[in-house]
């Protein structure tokens, strides 16, 4: 099975089981903050933000970070490929826009097709520095936090204001209760997820801080074969370029801490040449070596 249906599968089980959690009240909080009785898995933005707002360190809340941070050690970022529900929003609304966008007429890129804005994301990828706009956003998240005394980006988070605007609904249709969150949720969403289209690329302060979490991280990372790659045989081959979210080119190091271990390389490489350690053999479909690698599968 491809990496991105087994991704497909966690992402749909998380969501599912905190929303039955949520509106059944056997859980408690969201991805932000879920617990069960004394078990509580809690954001580790929101813990940093909860020590700065509060000038002191809670006990509970740290060990919760040295957990995160260990887990990130291991897993790098996979936190947002594998249980963010804002990926798989974000994909529903870029499917939605470039309907639309089709629909006017315009033309909606292929992802595995090359073009002028994948060449363009290439040119960028060797300027990608450690440090970027997100980490700016981090910065003031954690300075409006010790200002405010409350984390204040919590309201805005689009991971909280997802689930938020699943129990506004259910309390809609399920408990027949209206009240203003009914707009205003979705509407902070949309403005997020459509106004703010790269906000996983340019504004997330969890993405960023987990960026900086996974730099040491050298686990499940995508090796590329160089025998069976098609670029080191002198074809001009960007297919795994072109179809990375985070912008990287596995095979280099630089910008890796960034990798979601997602696994689209690894499943639209034309030749089956990229590996995840731990995930399925390579793609057992891969063309042959003379198979054109602009169109794979
Ligand atoms: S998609 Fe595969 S063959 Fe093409 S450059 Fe990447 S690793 Fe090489
Ligand atoms: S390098 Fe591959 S696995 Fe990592 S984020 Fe990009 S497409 Fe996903």
């Amino acid at each position: 099975m491809k990496l991105q249906r087994i991704r497909w599968i966690v992402l749909g089980a998380v969501f599912v089981l905190i929303v039955v959690g949520l509106i059944s009240s056997i859980s408690m909080g969201t991805l932000s903050s879920f617990g069960w009785e004394e078990i509580a898995a809690i954001c580790p933005l929101g813990v940093l933000e909860s020590f700065l707002a509060g000038k002191t360190v809670f006990l509970r809340a740290l060990i919760v970070l040295v957990v995160v941070v260990a887990l990130v050690f291991i897993f790098g970022k996979v936190f947002c490929a594998w249980v963010c529900p804002v990926a798989p929003v974000r994909s529903f609304t870029e499917m939605m826009r470039k309907r639309f966008g089709k629909a006017q007429g315009k033309s909606a890129p292929n992802c595995s097709e090359d073009c002028s804005s994948c060449a363009a994301k290439r040119s960028q990828i060797a300027k990608r520095s450690t440090l970027d706009s997100r980490h700016i956003v981090l910065g003031g998240t954690l300075l409006s936090a010790a200002v405010f005394g409350f984390p204040v980006f919590c309201l805005i988070c689009p991971i909280g204001l997802i689930f938020a605007t699943i129990v506004v609904l259910w309390q809609w249709l399920g408990l027949n209760s209206i009240s203003w969150s009914l707009l205003l949720y979705p509407a902070l969403l949309v403005i997020e997820l459509l106004v703010l289209r790269k906000w996983c690329l340019r504004f997330c302060p969890v993405g960023a801080l987990l960026s900086l979490l996974s730099l040491p991280n050298r686990f499940f990372r995508p090796k590329v074969d160089n025998a069976k790659c098609l670029r080191e045989q002198g074809i001009d081959c960007n297919v795994c370029v072109n179809v990375c979210p985070e912008g990287l080119d596995p095979h280099f190091k630089e910008g890796m801490n960034e990798c979601t271990k997602c696994g689209l390389c690894k499943d639209k490489c034309p030749v089956g040449a990229i590996t995840i350690p731990f995930s399925a053999t390579p793609n057992p479909s891969a063309p042959t070596i003379a198979s054109d690698p602009g169109k794979p599968e």
